[in-house]
C-alpha cells in the first residue's frame, strides 16, 4: 500500500532549529491545522508531545478535541466551540458577534487585525471587544495577530509589528485594571519569526517551518537548515515488458521512447493528492526514474520495475512544477493514505 512516510528526526531537527532561533522551547507552538499541513494530525500531535511541545494550533473544534490530551492548549483557528468541549480546548475570536456565541467560562484567544485586511476584530473595536469578553465570563488566555507580509520585502511587516505592540500595551493595561491574568501575545509565524531577532512575542506559531520549509523571500529569509519530513512512497501494481512506441495510459500521452522497457503502475493517483501529471510535466522519481504522464486517479506508471518508488521527497519540486506553493503540495495529500513514523 501506498504510504507517506514521516521522518521524525528530521521533524526533531527542525523543532531544535526553530527553538533556538527564538531562544526557548516554551516559545515554540505547533501549527498542526489542516491535518498537519497533511502528515496527519494524531502522528504530528504524538511527536509534539513527545518534544514536549505544550501548544498547538489547529482548524476547528474538531481537529482540537483529537489531540488536546496531548498538549496543554489547543487553539481552534476558526469556527466555535461547544460548551463540552475539553477545557483546554481554546478558540480564536474573530468578531464581536462571535464572541457573543461563545459559551461562558470558555477560555478564549483575541485575534485583532493589524494591516492583513482578513480576520480578527478591528483594532478600534478593541475595547469594545475585551469589554464583551469580560460580560460574556469568557477566558482571555491570548491576544493574537497575523502578519501577512513575512515573506515579502518592504515595510509592511513592520508597521504590522507595530501595530501589534500597541494592541498590546492597551491589553496588559485593560489587564491590570481589571485584576485579570495577563494573556499570552503572539502575532508571528514561520517567516515572520525566522526574520526576527529579539522576539518580544510569548510564542511564535510555527507552521510550515516545522515540517522542513520556508516560502519566504530569501533576502528576507536565509535558509536555516531545516529538512522535510514527509516523503510519499508508491507500491507496485503490475510490471510489463513493452516495445518501443508503446502508448500508455489515458489518451496513450506516454510514448515508449526507448528500446523494449519494463514499465510498472504504483498505487498513488490524484486521488490521493498527488498532482495530476500531463504531457506537459516532466518529473522523475527520488530513484532518477521517469514517472510516465498521464496521472491516473489511482495510478501511475514509472519507466523501472522496483517494488516501492518515492515519488516525493520534497515538496519544492513539485511545487515549482505547478506554480504553487509547498503549503498546497502537502495538503492536499488525502487522510486515507497511511502515515507511518520512521
Ligand atoms: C497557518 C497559520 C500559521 C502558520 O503559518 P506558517 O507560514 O505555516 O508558519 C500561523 N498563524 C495562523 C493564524 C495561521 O493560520
Amino acid at each position: 500500500m501506498a504510504e507517506l512516510r514521516i521522518n521524525s528526526q528530521a521533524f526533531f531537527h527542525n523543532l531544535k532549529l526553530l527553538a533556538n532561533h527564538v531562544g526557548s522551547k516554551e516559545k515554540v507552538a505547533v501549527v498542526l491545522k489542516d491535518n498537519a499541513y497533511g502528515h496527519g494530525l494524531l502522528e504530528m500531535a504524538l511527536l509534539c508531545k513527545e518534544a514536549g511541545i505544550a501548544s498547538a494550533f489547529v482548524k476547528n473544534e474538531a481537529e482540537a478535541i483529537r489531540i488536546a490530551p496531548y498538549f496543554e492548549s489547543v487553539t481552534a483557528l476558526y469556527g466555535d466551540v461547544e460548551s463540552k468541549s475539553p477545557a483546554n480546548v481554546w478558540v480564536a475570536l474573530h468578531s464581536l458577534e462571535q464572541i457573543r456565541r461563545i459559551p461562558k467560562g470558555r477560555s478564549v484567544e483575541l485575534k485583532v487585525d493589524t494591516g492583513m485586511n482578513r480576520n480578527g476584530i478591528m483594532e478600534e473595536e478593541l475595547f469594545v471587544a475585551l469589554e464583551a469578553i469580560r460580560a460574556q465570563g469568557l477566558i482571555l488566555c491570548g491576544v493574537m495577530a497575523h502578519n501577512g507580509y513575512g515573506d515579502e520585502l518592504g515595510s509592511e511587516f513592520f508597521s504590522q509589528q507595530r501595530r501589534f505592540e500597541g494592541v498590546r500595551a492597551r491589553v496588559e493595561e485593560y489587564a491590570r485594571e481589571h485584576g485579570l491574568p495577563r494573556p499570552r501575545f503572539h502575532a508571528l509565524s514561520s517567516s515572520g519569526a525566522l526574520r526576527s531577532r529579539n522576539i518580544q512575542d510569548d510564542l511564535v506559531r510555527f507552521g510550515i517551518a516545522i515540517y522542513g520549509y520556508l516560502c519566504a523571500h530569501p533576502l528576507v529569509v536565509s535558509e536555516i537548515g531545516l529538512r522535510p519530513v514527509l516523503s510519499l512512497w508508491a507500491r507496485r501494481i503490475t510490471t510489463k515488458s513493452l516495445p518501443k512506441g508503446a502508448r500508455i495510459g489515458y489518451g496513450g500521452k506516454s510514448e515508449l521512447e526507448e528500446e523494449a522497457k519494463k514499465v510498472s503502475t504504483y498505487d498513488v493517483g490524484y486521488g490521493d493528492g498527488f498532482y495530476r501529471l500531463n504531457e506537459h510535466h516532466k518529473l522523475l522519481t527520488a530513484q532518477g526514474e521517469r514517472i510516465l504522464p498521464r496521472v491516473s486517479m489511482d495510478c501511475l506508471s514509472v519507466v523501472g520495475e522496483r517494488e516501492e518508488v518515492c515519488l516525493m521527497e520534497d515538496a519544492s519540486e513539485l511545487a515549482r512544477l505547478f506554480d504553487t506553493i509547498p503549503y498546497e503540495v502537502l495538503t492536499r495529500f488525502s487522510p486515507f493514505l497511511k502515515r507511518v513514523v520512521i
